[in-house]
């Protein structure tokens, strides 16, 4: 008999009625509170991934399950025929926690908003000779053609070519690359703060005030994509505030909905007037709900100061596991609560397993890194709860081993 006999039944439907494209998930999640979730056996876990950094206010948090419900109950959609208080409410939101002159386009998903970033950059080049773009090897910037032109991940972009558009990648953090690459002839340059997919990679320090630098020098557009480092998740509402340089454009997803899908592309001062009428659309994008819930997400972040909380839980966990001395472990990387556990060997896998076991989600971002972006509002006892763990969990990879 097995331990898992709900998981096992709903896995065999989920290979059966699902595309293959995510191989068959590890849990079946059937409801969430805080930062705990149950499966459908009844396990509980910790969520130290929260969706891939997507959960900022953890599961079922009051604001936004109040939020949400209000708006659903009230108007649900009105297309962007109509206007609608809470996609205003929170454009100039956005706007205040940006300082800076801009405007938003709001779209559903991380990939959307990059796809918006792509075209304002070719509108902005229209009539010139601008004719390629750079980005970063091993960047993620999501799959549809567009952002996927942009990614620097071969194995996952090559299958899909050609794009029709040119893109050169240079190696993220090297300043040498960059400068040579942005020419006259750049039209933008796109850029995560921290590269997350690639395993949380922050970039050599005044990495991204020289892209600054260049994209002046040149009159490139410089693109920051924030969707994964956006929103508190590294102790600043934006990841770029901490080196204070200036983006053109910016995207956001990821942590903006806390849960539900939402994304934007903000065009910094002339930027935001790039795109005429017609230019660009979306029957979702903005929707009341999904703007609902980041409206609630912004204003519980500020309320409850959780950038603050970030950057203290943050520097918790990632000392904590600095301190941790074990032949798996070669250290940790990344900022807030948006970090990387880096092994010595390339058993992320095993390790994320070990950690399920133990009642913790995790995520095996890379054979040799996994992943930790727990909601931003995991106690320090939940992150204390881990780190005592996690010794345990290292040791259950290498035992099994031997
Ligand atoms: C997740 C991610 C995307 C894609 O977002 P989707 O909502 O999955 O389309 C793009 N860029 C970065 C940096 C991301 O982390």
């Amino acid at each position: 008999m097995s331990l898992w006999p709900q998981y096992d039944a709903w896995a065999r439907r989920f290979d059966d009625a699902l595309m293959p494209t995510y191989g068959t998930p590890p849990v079946a999640l059937a409801r969430g509170e805080g930062c705990r979730v149950w499966d459908v056996d009844g396990n509980a876990y910790l969520d130290f991934i929260a969706g891939i950094a997507v959960s900022s206010l953890g599961h079922a948090h009051p604001a936004l399950v109040d939020a949400v419900s209000r708006q659903v109950a009230t108007i649900a959609h009105t297309s962007n025929l109509f206007l609608h208080q809470p996609e205003i409410l929170l454009a100039e939101k956005l706007l205040g926690l940006l300082q800076q002159e801009a405007r938003v386009f709001f779209t559903n998903s991380g990939t959307e908003a990059n796809e918006a970033a792509f075209k304002l950059v070719r509108r902005h080049a229209n009539g010139t000779s601008r004719n390629y773009v750079v980005a970063a090897e091993n960047g993620f910037h999501g799959r549809t053609m567009g952002a996927l032109a942009l990614t620097g991940k071969a194995a996952i972009r090559e299958p899909f070519a050609p794009y029709g558009v040119d893109v050169r990648f240079v190696p993220y953090g090297d300043v040498d690359a960059l400068k040579a690459a942005v020419t006259d002839e750049c039209a933008g340059v796109f850029l995560e703060p921290t590269q997350g997919e690639a395993g949380v990679v922050p970039p050599p320090d005044g990495y991204l005030t020289a892209a600054r630098e260049f994209c002046d020098a040149t009159g490139a557009v410089l693109v920051l994509d924030e969707i994964q480092s956006g929103i508190g998740r590294t102790g600043t509402w934006f990841a770029h505030q901490h080196e204070g340089v200036r983006p053109d454009v910016l995207t956001l997803a990821k942590g903006l909905g806390g849960g539900l899908p939402i994304g934007a592309c903000i065009g910094v001062g002339t930027f935001g007037q790039t795109f005429g009428k017609g230019d660009h659309g979306s029957t979702f994008g903005g929707n009341p709900v999904a703007c609902a819930a980041a409206l609630a997400v912004l204003d519980t972040i500020e309320k409850d100061g959780l950038l603050a909380h970030v950057v203290t839980v943050g520097e918790q966990l990632a000392s904590g596991i600095a301190a941790i001395q074990h032949p798996l472990l070669a250290g940790v990387r990344g900022q807030g609560l948006w970090r990387a556990v880096v092994l010595t060997q390339p058993k992320s896998g095993e390790v994320q397993k070990a950690a399920q076991d133990a009642g913790f989600l995790v995520n095996a971002v890379q054979p040799d890194a996994v992943r930790l972006a727990p909601p931003l509002i995991v106690t320090a006892e939940q992150v204390q709860a881990f780190l005592d763990r996690l010794p345990g969990i290292l040791d259950a990879v290498l035992v099994k081993e031997s």
